[in-house]
């Protein structure tokens, strides 16, 4: 009894929340241990021993029926960006979506990252995204020449790399993230850009989303999923 007590204790001291903010230690996994015990942390009915494949159908239960609520208001994106993010990975991708939202709240374009799946160095989540909303025929409406009309928001499962952040800010689309890059986000780390680029990006609105615990945390997860089998190039 003492035993279970302690382990509760533990479990429940190990990312203390304070009131809606993760500890931010959490947005750090190092290895596939880490990250199964956050899985099974999750609300998801995820088990320790669980295959990956019912790892990620059980995320995929929870994601869909995942009511975001008021109080919280980036999570309508938040999902649908984890949506897309766990497209890939049940695809044999890396974990990152994202969407992109119009100046009335509306997703217009949703994709995920798919440089596994077709071989490119290129196709981040984002990348995809602004290339495919750029060839649509929605463009017409939203873009001048290569540049979009304000209101546009791309918003990413994760916090962009140097690539894509840069990408979004030519466009001239403001950026929100769910969850921190600890060691590769681009968007906390605008001093480091050359001095045009960092004019450039001082324009945009970039910011971190208002989303719930469990959204930053599904997001955060599914980024470090390729932990769970080591896919990627050896
Ligand atoms: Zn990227």
């Amino acid at each position: 009894m003492l035993i279970l007590v302690c382990l509760i204790v533990l479990a429940s001291t190990a990312f203390p929340q304070q009131g809606n903010k993760v500890d931010p230690a959490y947005f750090v996994t190092h290895n596939r241990e880490d990250l199964v015990r956050k899985l099974v942390d999750l609300p998801c009915g995820i088990k320790a021993d669980d295959q990956i494949k019912v790892i990620l159908q059980k995320i995929q239960n929870y994601l869909v029926t995942f009511q975001p609520t008021a109080e919280f208001p980036d999570d309508i994106y938040a999902k649908a960006a984890n949506i897309q993010a766990l497209k890939s990975v049940m695809e044999g991708g890396y974990g990152i979506g994202s969407v992109l939202v119009d100046e009335t709240g509306k997703i217009i374009v949703a994709a995920h990252n798919t440089q596994i799946q077709k071989h490119r160095s290129d196709l981040h989540a984002e990348m995809t995204l602004l290339t495919n909303f750029e060839e649509s025929r929605l463009a017409k409406r939203y873009v001048n020449i290569y540049v979009y009309k304000p209101g546009l928001i791309v918003f990413s499962s994760a916090e962009p790399c140097p690539m894509c952040f840069i990408r979004i800010n030519t466009t001239g689309a403001d950026t929100k993230y769910c969850t921190p890059g600890p060691d590769d986000g681009m968007a906390s780390r605008v001093d480091y850009l050359p001095p045009a680029w960092k004019e450039m990006a001082m324009k945009r609105k970039v910011s971190l989303g208002k989303c719930s615990p469990v959204m930053q945390k599904i997001s955060h997860l599914l980024f470090y999923s390729y932990l769970l089998d080591n896919r990627g190039p050896k």
